[in-house]
C-alpha cells in the first residue's frame, strides 16, 4: 500500500474509532462470518529487541490470540473449521456468524503455542502449508536477512554481478536496508533466488541451520493432521508468487503441495491458499488454475467478510489479516464492521478478485 493510502487508511480508522460510526456498517458488511489469517505466534520475549518491523508483523504473542478467542466467543461467533465453513457458505440456513483462524506457511509455533491453546478451548482451525517448510528445502531468509541487518552497521555485498552497499547503523536505515534487500531477492527468479541468498549471506556470519528448527516438521504435521480440531490445507510447495510463474509451474506448485501433503498425512487436503495472496501476487489467471486442482475452497488475504455470494467464489475467499502490528481488539472489532472493506471497495461486499 501506498504512503499515502496508507495515511488515508490510518485518518479514516482514528475517524471512526472517536465517531463509533463504524457500528452503522455492522449490518451491511459482518457477512455470514469471518476467515482470519495469521502467521506466527511467539511470547513477545521470544526474540531479542529491536526488531525489523515488516519481519515482526507476521507474530502475535500467545496473549492476543487467546483474547482473540475469548472475544469472538464472547460476541457469540461460532469457531469453526473450513470444512464447516464451506457448508455454511454453500447452505441457505440462516446461523450464528461464525469466525475461522487459519495460519499460513508452516511455523513450528502452529503445533508448539498455538494446538494447545486451541485445544485447551477445544476449538477448530486450520494450518496452511508451503511443502518446501516440512521438507526442508526453503530458506528462512528473511529471518536471516532480519539478522543480518541488526547485526551490522553497515553492509556491502555483491549481487548478480552488481554492487550493492547500505548505511544500516540507525533504526531508519536498517528499516530501509531490509525492505530493498528483501525486494531484490523476491525480484529475483526463482531458479536464481537460492544462489543469490548464498552468495548474500556467505559474505557475513550467517548461517542457515539454525534458522531450520522454526519450521514445522512432518512428525509434528501428522500429529496435527490426526486431530479431529486442525484441518491441514496447502499453500504451494515453494512460497513463490504465483503471478510471476508460467501456467504450469503455477499449477505444479499448488498441486505437488496437496499431493505431498495428502501423502504424508493420510488424509484428504480440501483447502489451500495462495502464497502471499494480495493483489500484486495471485489474481484471475491464478484463481482459475487453483480451481481445478480439486479444493474445496482457496483463501487471499484481500480483506472483506464472507457472504452467501461467495459460493461462486470458492477460489478466491477473502480473510483478516491479524498482524503483530494490530494486536488491539478495538481495531478487530472496527474491521468486522468492514471499515476497511468500504474504504478500499466502497460498498461493495463480495470480495473476490
Ligand atoms: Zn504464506
Amino acid at each position: 500500500m501506498g504512503r499515502l493510502k496508507h495515511t488515508a487508511l490510518k485518518a479514516a480508522i482514528c475517524f471512526f474509532k472517536y465517531t463509533k460510526v463504524h457500528w452503522l456498517l455492522k449490518p451491511v458488511f459482518k457477512g455470514k462470518g469471518v476467515i482470519l489469517v495469521l502467521h506466527r505466534v511467539l511470547p513477545a520475549s521470544s526474540k531479542p529487541k529491536p526488531r525489523i518491523a515488516a519481519s515482526s508483523r507476521i507474530e502475535i504473542t500467545p496473549q492476543f490470540l487467546e483474547e482473540l478467542i475469548l472475544f469472538f466467543q464472547k460476541k457469540e461467533y461460532d469457531i469453526i473449521s473450513l470444512d464447516e465453513m464451506y457448508h455454511r457458505i454453500t447452505a441457505e440456513k440462516k446461523e450464528r456468524p461464525f469466525v475461522c483462524f487459519t495460519f499460513d506457511d508452516g511455523y513450528a509455533d502452529a503445533h508448539e503455542i498455538v494446538y494447545p491453546i486451541f485445544k485447551q478451548y477445544q476449538c477448530p482451525y486450520a494450518v496452511y502449508i508451503a511443502t518446501a517448510f516440512p521438507e526442508g528445502h526453503i530458506t528462512l531468509w528473511w529471518y536471516m536477512l532480519e539478522d543480518l541487518v541488526l547485526s551490522h552497521e553497515k553492509l556491502t555485498f555483491t549481487c548478480k554481478g552488481q554492487n550493492y552497499s547500505f548505511h544500516t547503523a540507525d533504526s531508519k536505515d536498517k528499516e530501509q536496508a531490509y525492505a530493498t534487500i528483501r525486494e531484490l531477492i523476491l525480484n529475483t527468479s526463482k531458479s536464481q533466488r537460492q544462489e543469490v541468498i548464498s552468495s548474500l549471506f556467505s559474505q557475513y556470519d550467517i548461517k542457515q541451520d539454525c534458522y531450520a528448527e522454526q519450521q514445522l516438521s512432518w512428525s509434528q504435521i501428522i500429529e496435527l493432521a490426526n486431530d479431529p480440531l486442525v484441518t491441514i490445507g496447502a499453500h504451494t510447495v515453494n512460497h513463490y508468487q504465483l503471478n510471476q510463474l508460467a501456467e504450469s509451474d503455477v499449477y505444479n506448485e499448488i498441486i505437488n503441495s496437496k499431493i505431498l501433503l495428502e501423502d504424508k498425512t493420510g488424509k484428504p487436503v480440501k483447502h489451500f491458499s495462495y502464497p502471499f495472496g494480495g493483489p500484486d501476487e495471485a489474481g484471475k489467471r491464478e484463481f482459475k488454475i487453483a480451481g481445478k486442482c480439486g479444493f474445496h475452497t482457496m483463501t487471499t488475504v484481500r480483506e472483506g467478510a464472507i457472504f452467501p455470494g461467495h459460493r461462486h467464489y470458492l477460489n478466491c475467499l477473502p480473510r483478516l489479516e491479524i498482524t503483530g502490528r494490530h494486536q488491539n481488539l478495538t481495531l478487530v472489532d472496527m474491521r468486522l464492521c468492514g471499515i476497511v472493506t468500504l474504504l478500499r471497495n466502497g460498498f461493495c461486499r463480495i470480495i473476490s478478485v
